[in-house]
């Protein structure tokens, strides 16, 4: 039986409704909606996209649109400036740092100067940290969109074998961490990783995030697994995932697409960040 499609569009939506119904609601108390601030430095096509949609996604559930566009050109200290200023002003619950800056800044330093509890990209040291620790805190989006797509299904985690293909600090660290915190029992492959495909086939949730167009065949897959697939490369065809879609789709229990599966999520998940980071800093204003 074929696996079934996880409708990443579909799941996304409905994050979106619970984020507006949450919104509305902290404007009440706030008198002012949470507000997401996205710094774009320059004028770089896709990160001018990338922050485009973000910013219109905001509009869409009523969270304010703070954005900061700064030149090209900017010195290491006007950003840094930005950065200072949204961190101080309480209209601003999140902060976004598009990446990557360009050349010449240093952007994992900038990031590093987002205030832990507006870090709503959860990509800063100390939000890093906490992930680690497991204590609360913003986690990064695509990890908790991956997450949050399993938990459609019910997926089972405790216990369960997990294989993430990919290590970076933006999508494979971060996932194997959230899955660890609930208790699956976690591997974390790369590219120096031997047996990729019989360490695959041990998976009963499989995440790739690699950027390999294809790399997973239906020998990395263990009958009936959950397969989510966060890898993209643009083709000739479109966009593509790590997975072999259609060799794998009749092995897997569950698999997301691409486009359609964990892409639409993370922005779902920025903008629940940013009712989270709203919530955090209203939890630590002074009462009045
Ligand atoms: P990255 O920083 O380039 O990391 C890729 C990881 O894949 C590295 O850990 C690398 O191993 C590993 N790798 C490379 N070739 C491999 C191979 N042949 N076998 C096993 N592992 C291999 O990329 P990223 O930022 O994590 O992103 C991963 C993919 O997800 C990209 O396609 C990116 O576009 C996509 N992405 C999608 C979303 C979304 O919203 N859907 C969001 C973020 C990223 P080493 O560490 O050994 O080099």
């Amino acid at each position: 039986m074929p696996a079934r499609i996880i409708d990443g569009r579909a799941v996304a939506a409905r994050v979106r409704e619970r984020v507006a119904a949450d919104v509305a609601a902290l404007r009440e108390s706030l008198g002012s909606p949470p507000g997401l601030a996205t710094i774009l430095v320059g004028d770089d096509p896709a990160s001018a996209v990338y922050v485009a949609n973000k910013r219109r996604a905001c509009a869409e559930v009523g969270i304010a649109d703070l954005h900061r566009h700064l030149a090209a050109d900017s010195r290491q200290e006007e950003v840094a400036a930005a950065i200072a200023e949204c961190n101080a002003d309480p209209g601003v619950s999140g902060i976004l740092l598009q990446l990557p800056v360009p050349p010449g800044l240093d952007g994992a330093a900038l990031t590093a100067q987002i205030a832990p509890e507006k870090d709503v990209d959860g990509l800063t040291p100390v939000s890093a940290g906490r992930l680690l620790k497991g204590t609360p805190g913003l986690r990064p989006c695509t990890p908790l969109g991956v997450i949050e797509l399993l938990d459609s299904e019910s997926v089972p985690l405790e216990g369960a074998e997990a294989v993430v293909v990919g290590r970076s600090d933006l999508v494979g660290k971060p996932v194997a961490l959230l899955l660890l915190h609930r208790h699956a029992t976690v591997t974390i492959c790369h590219s120096r990783t031997r047996e990729l495909a019989a360490v695959c086939a041990r998976a009963d949730v499989l995440i790739a995030a690699v950027g390999v167009r294809g790399l997973i065949g239906p020998e990395h897959v263990k009958p009936g697994a959950a397969v989510i697939d966060v890898g993209i490369s643009r083709t000739a065809e479109g966009l593509r995932g790590d997975v072999d879609f259609d060799a794998v789709l009749d092995r897997a229990g569950l698999i997301t697409p691409v486009p359609g599966g964990v892409g639409p999520m993370t922005i779902a998940m920025l903008l629940r960040n940013t009712v989270a980071a709203a919530r955090l800093q209203l939890a630590a204003a002074p009462a009045r």
